[in-house]
Order: structure tokens, then C-alpha cells, then sequence
């Protein structure tokens, strides 16, 4: 098995923030970084050797890029089935293009985790009113999410009544959709978790996480549960990471029910929003770990230094003026993380901040205290 040594470069498909950090972590390995996606002066492009700028269906530019490179990964995960297959054809693409078929369209999750004995929340794929009819009848209340290119709770309505879902569906689209059972959960969890190309496996354990508007807003890790709950979680992930043969790193996000039962939400086959924490308070950060997995180096020890929580900075926090970076970087023990992203718009990620602290419960309160500290307007 052959390690794709430092001084290599490394290809990232997408520009955002994660093939930033990602870049970052290669770079401090002695790495060089490609960054290809369709736009300009990224938050990738800017840290990284090299950004292209194609379409992702431009193919003669994907087989360009993946000539340039040793290695292609990803940070985006909706570049279609064709890009991938098309860099394949010049370089190793981990993981592989058939993990982005797979969970890139909600529905063949589901049906992959339903069929290889995972638990999944209840589901049924609707294609016409009568169908969203006929799922609400049967689950109950429920949340109807677009099958394809879903992010962020982006595309998605929740329903109450077999009358409002046939309402959310309306007119015949042809769009194919996921009738999903709602789930009064107690608690939504998230397990990191890395493959090697040697079939090792590694992970940072629970990670806890709360919503609000259906985006990431704060994850503490460790997360509050039973050592039977996180044990399970973590077994259900490296069995996800082995069935999909994921060379690379995967986030399985769970509902934890009110009765104790874990169900499985979404795969995102790469670093995720809840493991940026690791890059403060873990050996191995999550970037660090997709680098080595997809360079066939031995995966890095995941040890937590100590207890962490992490806080998205949303672009709505600009709106009162510019943040005040020195009010939150004065409180000992807080990291501040931007994207470089010119423009904040409301929703749109542009950083975070990582609290370490003594417990979870004080990281929590230290990193909502600081980002509120952000909100003090300069001058
Ligand atoms: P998703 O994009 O599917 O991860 O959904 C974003 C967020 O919406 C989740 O993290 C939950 O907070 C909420 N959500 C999504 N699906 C459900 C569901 N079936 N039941 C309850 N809450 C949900």
C-alpha cells in the first residue's frame, strides 16, 4: 500500500471552509494543496498552491486538475457522479466516488443504512401529494427534505397533518422527496469518525449538538450521555465507515429519543461542522485525519486534551457592525476561527470559536459568553 508522502500534492474538490481548514492541516504536514470549484479567492483558494476555477460538469478541467495531484478528496459533497469518476480516471479519489452516490441523495441513504440494518428515523419517498398524504397518515407528523442537494435544512417543511403535507407538496415538480417521521428527540449527537486505507478506524466520541434555525449553532464534546449511548453510537459509525469502505473521514449525525434509542439523521462524508473542535482540544484534528487517511499514512491518536465546545459565527452577527475580535479573544481559553469570507450574509457560516475548559459544561458556557461578547460593537 503506497503513502502519498509530504511535499505531494493533494487535490480538494469545493472551496469552502472545511477544504480551508483541511489545506491548513496539509500545509503544516509539508503538504501542497489544488483547491478546484467554480469560483475566486476562496476561503480553500486562499490558503491554498493552487485554485482552479471550472464548473464541476467542465470534465477536461477535473482530468486537468486530478493529472496535478496525488490524491483527489473532497469538501463538498454534491459535485456530481461525473466529476469524481472523471478524476478517477488520473488519480485515487478517497473516499471513493461511490460513498458520494451514496450520500449525496437522501433517499439511497436511507435505504442503504434501512438495508444494511442501521437505525434510520422512520421514512418513505414521496414523488406526488397523494403519496406525502398517505406517509403522514401512516408516521405521523413529519418533515418533508428534498432527496438531492439538501444542506442546512435548506429545502425542507414540517408538517402536522396528512392535509398539510399534500399543501407542501402542491402541483406535480417531478421532484423526488423524503417523508420523514418528526422526532421529539432529547438530544441530537454526531460521532467524527476516520477510516484508513489500511481499514484502520479512529474517532473522537460524542459530540453534542444544538440547532437553531435548522443550522449548526453550538457543539460541546464530550457530549451528555450514558457510556452504553456513546459506546453504540460509536459502533454504529465504524460500522457505517466499513460498509460504505471509506477511506477518508465520515460524520454520522444521530437523534438520541426520549427513550434512549439512537436513530441515524444524515452521513456527511467528510470533516464536519461539529468536529471543528478537534483542531483545538483533540492530538489529531479531524483535517488532520482526512489528510492522513486519504495519504495512506496511519491515522493520528484522537486523545481530547480537554473538554470543548465550539460556536458558529453566522454572517448575522455582522449586522450590527463589524465584531469586536478583541472582546472574544480576550477570554482566556477561546479560539477564534474566520473563513475568509468577504461577504457576511445572514445563515452563511464565516467562523467559529472553540472554548476549553475544565468541563463541557463550563467550555459551553465560556464559548456562547464570548461570541455574546462579539456583539459589543467597536467604537
Ligand atoms: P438535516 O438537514 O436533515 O440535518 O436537518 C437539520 C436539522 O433539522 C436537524 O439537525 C434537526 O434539528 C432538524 N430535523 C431534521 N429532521 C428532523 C426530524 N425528522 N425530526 C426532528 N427534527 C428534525
Amino acid at each position: 500500500m503506497s503513502v502519498i508522502p509530504p511535499e505531494s500534492v493533494v487535490g480538494v474538490l469545493g472551496s469552502g471552509q472545511l477544504g480551508r481548514m483541511f489545506a491548513i492541516a496539509a500545509r503544516e504536514m509539508g503538504y501542497r494543496v489544488h483547491t478546484f470549484s467554480p469560483e475566486s479567492d476562496t476561503p480553500t483558494g486562499q490558503v491554498a498552491d493552487d485554485e482552479i476555477i471550472a464548473g464541476y460538469d467542465d470534465l477536461e478541467q477535473v482530468r486537468t486538475f486530478a493529472r496535478g495531484v496525488k490524491v483527489v478528496t473532497f469538501e463538498f459533497e454534491n459535485v456530481p457522479a461525473q466529476t469524481a469518476q472523471a478524476a478517477a480516471e488520473h488519480a485515487p479519489v478517497r473516499p471513493a466516488g461511490s460513498v458520494l452516490h451514496v450520500t449525496q441523495h437522501r433517499l439511497r441513504e436511507k435505504n442503504f443504512l434501512a438495508q444494511h440494518g442501521f437505525p434510520v428515523t422512520p421514512f418513505r419517498p414521496v414523488r406526488s401529494a397523494a403519496e406525502a398524504r398517505a406517509a403522514a397518515a401512516e408516521l405521523g407528523p413529519g418533515v418533508i427534505k428534498t432527496a438531492a442537494f439538501g444542506y442546512d435544512g435548506k429545502g425542507q417543511t414540517k408538517v402536522s397533518s396528512p392535509e398539510e403535507a399534500e399543501r407542501a407538496i402542491g402541483a406535480p415538480s417531478g421532484l423526488e422527496r423524503v417523508y420523514e417521521a418528526f422526532v421529539d428527540f432529547e438530544r441530537e449527537l454526531s460521532v467524527v469518525a476516520a477510516r484508513g486505507l489500511d481499514g484502520s478506524f479512529a474517532h473522537w466520541g460524542v459530540i453534542e449538538n444544538a440547532h437553531r434555525n435548522h443550522i449548526l449553532d453550538v457543539s460541546v464534546c464530550p457530549a451528555h450521555v450514558p457510556p452504553a449511548v456513546a459506546a453504540e453510537a460509536v459502533q454504529i459509525a465504524r460500522g457505517i465507515l466499513e460498509q460504505l469502505d471509506v477511506v477518508g473521514v465520515l460524520c454520522v449525525e444521530f437523534f438520541l429519543t426520549r427513550e434512549g434509542n439512537l436513530l441515524v439523521n444524515e452521513l456527511a462524508p467528510r470533516p464536519h461542522n461539529s468536529g471543528h473542535l478537534t483542531i483545538d482540544a483533540h492530538v489529531t484534528s479531524q483535517f488532520e485525519q482526512q489528510l492522513r487517511a486519504v495519504c495512506g499514512l496511519p491515522l493520528g491518536s484522537t486523545q481530547q486534551l480537554r473538554p470543548a465546545a465550539m460556536a458558529n459565527l453566522l454572517g448575522d452577527l455582522w449586522e450590527p457592525g463589524e465584531p469586536d475580535w478583541s472582546a472574544a479573544c480576550a477570554q482566556p481559553g477561546v479560539k477564534l476561527h474566520l473563513y475568509g469570507k468577504a461577504e457576511p450574509r445572514p445563515g452563511r457560516k464565516m467562523g467559529h470559536l472553540t472554548a476549553l475548559a475544565e468541563t463541557a459544561d463550563e467550555a459551553a458556557r465560556l464559548v456562547v459568553r464570548a461570541r455574546e461578547a462579539l456583539r459589543r460593537r467597536i467604537g
